[in-house]
Order: structure tokens, then C-alpha cells, then sequence
């Protein structure tokens, strides 16, 4: 069984045309797709065509099963694949619209010491249809016509991106589609624990999504005792590639920093920051580590985000403190599906 929604418009144009259907049907089904209509729910099209349809094709990639509601609003979805992997994804509303938080992959295999997502390996990549129909079945979820109600996207939930380097592409094209949900890849956010030579390539693609990198340290030695991928790439070739990306794509460059108490919200990190990043177009987002339970790591305390943040202003860095969203429902990157897993869902 293949998944319908990998294909772009071009490849639904000449499937239609192999059954022997006329042509305007690939427009039909596209934009079908793209409204989280399912296959065997198609009533524009013959019931002879959609049973040929569910022959090959998997009726419902990506289907909510769990929805949480935060205090403050987030929503947290637990979404299962047709093989019966579940992934997660965060609904977190703004002033101009929703943001989606998707996942990349089932699990993870680049061993952050914070984070969850990683602690049971990587399972298997997502496909581009698979991470397109987590925006799907969200905007279904949002809208009883299944019409876009997600603005932006951040590729921020499990997995790593440049590790699926294809299908995130794939998928970056088939979201930005016109025929179909039409999200700008200036509306995306893709964020990189920094594999350099797929940064590289990324500014190639004439796709102008703002690159994020997982910061966390201002300092190599440091940033290789928590997250293992900093023994492969230093934080001065990564500076280049985000330079790089700046060149080919006009477009800024962000640092994700979650600060973690004791351990990267010192002084020395503040001033560490300052001598990498001064003058540089670049925006660094802080967020206090959200705790993992099977991690011995603790997020700093507000005051002492407070005055990081400080420090990084005074130094004329630009810089802001993102909100903890959703941690009374496992917010944090792997937590929910790790609590599915283990059997948490059922409490
Ligand atoms: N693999 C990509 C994207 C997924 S993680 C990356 O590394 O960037 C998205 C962001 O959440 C990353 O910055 C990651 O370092 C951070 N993160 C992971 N676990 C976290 C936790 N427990 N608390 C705060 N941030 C966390």
C-alpha cells in the first residue's frame, strides 16, 4: 500500500491518467486530500474509481487519536500512522493564526541528553504525505471542512529533519503547493541539531524556510556532552552554514537555546554567546527546559531565564524568552508518545 498524499500534483495528474480517468479529476482529488477528505469519503469522484484508489492507496495515513487541552490553550494531538506507529504533534495558538508543531520522524536517533523524543531510538522516517497529514488532520480537527486553519508550521517535534532530508523537502514542496493548503515556506520553521552539509543543501532549494539550529551551547566541549551530534560538526562549521543560508536566502538565521539549570545560564554562556553571535543576523530563542522524567536534567528557574535573557540584551544580542506552553500536558518533544507508550494514556 502506497500513501496518496506523497504525490504532488504533477504525479496525481498522470495516476489519474494510467486508470484511464479524465484529467480534471487529479485537481479534484488534490484538493480533496489537501481538505483531509479521505479517499473512500471522495463523493465527487465514481465509486469505482475510489475502490481502485483503496486498492493501492492507504485510506487515512495519519489519523488523530488523542486530543489534550492545556490550561493555556495548546492543544497536543497523539496521532496514529497506518502501521500503528504513534507520533505527536502541538497545536499553540498566536495573535495571527496556529502554529503546528510536526514530527519528522518516529523517534529519534541523534541521543540529546534532554530529550525524549530520543530515548527509544529511531523507529523509521516519516514520508512527506505522513508529515503533510499531520497538517491535515489538524486543520480537520480544527474545522469541521477540514479548511486551513494552520498558518504556521514549526518542524520541531520528534525527530530530527536533515536526517529525512528527501521527504522533508518533499514535504516543504507539497505544503506550499497552490493547488493545495498553500503555506509559504517563510510560514515554516525548521529546526536542525546542526548536520551541516544537509544545511548546505537546504539553501539550495530555492525554499526559503527559517532555519533553526539547536544551539544550547556556546561552547564545543559543552555542547558535545549533551547532544552527541557536536563530536561530528563544531559550532564554528555550523556558523558558517548559517551564514551561508543567509547569503543564498536573504533570510535570518535562529538559535534554539533551552536553558538548563546550572549547566548553560551562566555568565561565562552569556558572554560565550555574545563573542560567537555579535553582529550577526541572527535571533536567539530561550525557553526554559521542560523536564523529562527519565532525564537528570532540570530546566533554569524563571528568574535565572530573566536574567540570561538580561545579560544577551546588554551585550546587544536579539533574543527573547519563548512561553512554556503546554507543560501540564506533556509538552515537552517525546513526552506524550512516550507516556502512550509506556501505558501513561490509560491513567
Ligand atoms: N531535531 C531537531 C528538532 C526537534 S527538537 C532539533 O534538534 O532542533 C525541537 C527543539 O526542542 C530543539 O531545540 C530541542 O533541542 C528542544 N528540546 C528537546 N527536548 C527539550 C526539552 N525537554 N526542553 C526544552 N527543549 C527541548
Amino acid at each position: 500500500m502506497e500513501i496518496l498524499h506523497d504525490k504532488s500534483y504533477n504525479e496525481i495528474k498522470s495516476l489519474v491518467e494510467g486508470y484511464g480517468e479524465k484529467p480534471f479529476r487529479a485537481k479534484q482529488i488534490f484538493s480533496n486530500l489537501h481538505k483531509n477528505v479521505k479517499i473512500s469519503e471522495m463523493t465527487d469522484i465514481s465509486k469505482s474509481f475510489r475502490e481502485k484508489l483503496l486498492k493501492d492507496f492507504v485510506d487515512e495515513p495519519c489519523k488523530i487519536i488523542e486530543a489534550k487541552i492545556s490550561r493555556d490553550g495548546t492543544e497536543k494531538y497523539l496521532y496514529r500512522l497506518f502501521d500503528g506507529n504513534v507520533i505527536e504533534g502541538v497545536l499553540m495558538k498566536y495573535k495571527y493564526g496556529y502554529t503546528l508543531c510536526v514530527s519528522t520522524q518516529v523517534g529519534c536517533r541523534m541521543g540529546c541528553a534532554f530529550c525524549a523524543s530520543t530515548l527509544g531510538g529511531l523507529v523509521r522516517n516519516l514520508s512527506r504525505g505522513e508529515i503533510l497529514c499531520q497538517v491535515l488532520a489538524a486543520n480537520g480537527y480544527k474545522s469541521e471542512t477540514g479548511e486551513r486553519v494552520i498558518t504556521n508550521i514549526v518542524l520541531m517535534g520528534s525527530g530530527e529533519p536533515l536526517d529525512n532530508y528527501d521527504e522533508v523537502v518533499g514535504f516543504l514542496r507539497l505544503v506550499s503547493a497552490p493547488e493545495g493548503i498553500n503555506i509559504s515556506p517563510r510560514n515554516v520553521s525548521l529546526s536542525t541539531c546542526g548536520i551541516v552539509p544537509k544545511m548546505y543543501a537546504l539553501a539550495e532549494e530555492g525554499l526559503p524556510v527559517n532555519l533553526t539550529v539547536s544551539l544550547h551551547s556556546p561552547f564545543d566541549h559543552k555542547r558535545r556532552e549533551i547532544m552527541p551530534v557536536a563530536k561530528s560538526f563544531s559550532i564554528s562549521e555550523i556558523i558558517k552554514a548559517c551564514e551561508n543560508y543567509f547569503e543564498k536566502t536573504g533570510r535570518r538565521y535562529y538559535f534554539e537555546y533551552s536553558l538548563i539549570s546550572g549547566e548553560n545560564d551562566t555568565d561565562e554562556c552569556a558572554e560565550g554567546l555574545y563573542k560567537l553571535l555579535k553582529g550577526k543576523p541572527c535571533h536567539i530563542n530561550l525557553i526554559r527546559l521542560n523536564s523529562v522524567k527519565e532525564r537528570n536534567l532540570t530546566g533554569s528557574t524563571n528568574d535565572k531565564a530573566a536574567a540570561f535573557l538580561k545579560k544577551l540584551e546588554n551585550y546587544g544580542l536579539s533574543a527573547t524568552i519563548r512561553r512554556t506552553m503546554g507543560s501540564d500536558i506533556d509538552g515537552a518533544c517525546g513526552q506524550l508518545r512516550r507516556s502512550y507508550l509506556s501505558g501513561g494514556n490509560e491513567n
